[in-house]
């Protein structure tokens, strides 16, 4: 499809957060906007999702060029997960090689509070490391992914809460799935640090106030939180908002929806 000064403006989410979805619905009700949502195709059932949905890798940044000038991308929108940071390095180059605007919508990290008990680490193999000093009994919350991190810790047993029941066995010496999916409220967290007897906590630095009752929850326990910092970013060439509404001021106060 073509668009010109007075068609369609065609804009591509770069999705898999409750922002994005946010922001596909918010979009989708203007009639000057075409929205399509990507997807990396990560979770068997995703929410539905206001708008166009694609779902698959795009084949690096030189293949999300390609697919920005084959669908006519005008505007493409970063709102992918704080952790994300190799599609969000794509989106950067592809943008800039492609030369139409990128809008990156980050929502910012939880900070610590005065009783939280926190130990900032590097990556999942910090965290790893710093379970070898930590309790035995852990919850994990950072996902189906790089798990293998923590295979070498045979005196610690795993409570792995994912979205998705896992296909194939996890690469953990002893562990048991709690399958779920946020928000959770604190008084669900603090239930499940309690049933099975958790010692510490691990979480990426997410942020956002779906998965965070896990926090409070390991406050209201005296829990340690082993918390994951992000990932440094990358070359940023857009702007940046933090939320939803201010990726909608932004896009209006630069005229895509006149
Ligand atoms: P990643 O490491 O940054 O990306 C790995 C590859 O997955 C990318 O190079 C790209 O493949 C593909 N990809 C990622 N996001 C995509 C998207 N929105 N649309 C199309 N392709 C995408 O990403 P990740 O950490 O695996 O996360 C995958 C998705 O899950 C992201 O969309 C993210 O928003 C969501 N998510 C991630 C986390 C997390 O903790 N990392 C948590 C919640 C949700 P090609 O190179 O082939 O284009």
């Amino acid at each position: 499809m073509t668009t010109d000064a007075t068609g369609p403006r065609r804009i591509l989410i770069l999705g898999g957060t409750l922002e994005a979805n946010k922001l596909a619905a918010a979009l989708n009700e203007q009639a000057v906007l075409e929205v399509i949502t990507s997807l990396a195709g990560r979770t068997a059932k995703p929410k539905a999702i206001a708008g166009q949905v694609r779902v698959g890798g795009f084949g690096g940044a030189d293949g999300l060029k390609a697919y920005l000038k084959d669908q006519a991308i005008n505007l493409m929108i970063d709102a992918t997960h704080p952790f994300a940071a190799q599609i969000s390095s794509h989106a950067a180059a592809a943008a800039d090689q492609a030369g139409i605007p990128l809008l990156r919508l980050c929502r910012p990290a939880w900070q610590a509070a005065p009783n939280d008990r926190w130990i900032g680490v590097d990556g999942l193999g910090g965290a790893a490391k710093a379970l070898r000093d930590a309790g035995s009994r852990v919850l994990l919350t950072t996902g189906r992914q790089g798990l293998g991190a923590f295979s070498s810790l045979k005196d610690h047993h795993f409570v792995v809460r994912l979205v998705d029941a896992p296909r194939e066995a996890l690469p953990l010496p002893s562990y048991e799935v709690e399958l779920g999916r946020g928000p959770f409220s604190l008084q669900e967290e603090v239930a499940l640090l309690e049933r099975h007897s958790i010692h510490v906590v691990v979480a990426k630095n997410s942020g956002g106030p779906s998965t965070a009752a896990k926090l409070d929850a390991a406050r209201t326990l005296n829990l340690p939180v082993i918390m994951i910092e992000r990932p440094r970013a990358g070359s940023m060439t857009g702007h940046e908002v933090e939320t939803v509404e201010a990726a909608e001021a932004w896009i209006g106060k630069n005229g895509w929806l006149s």
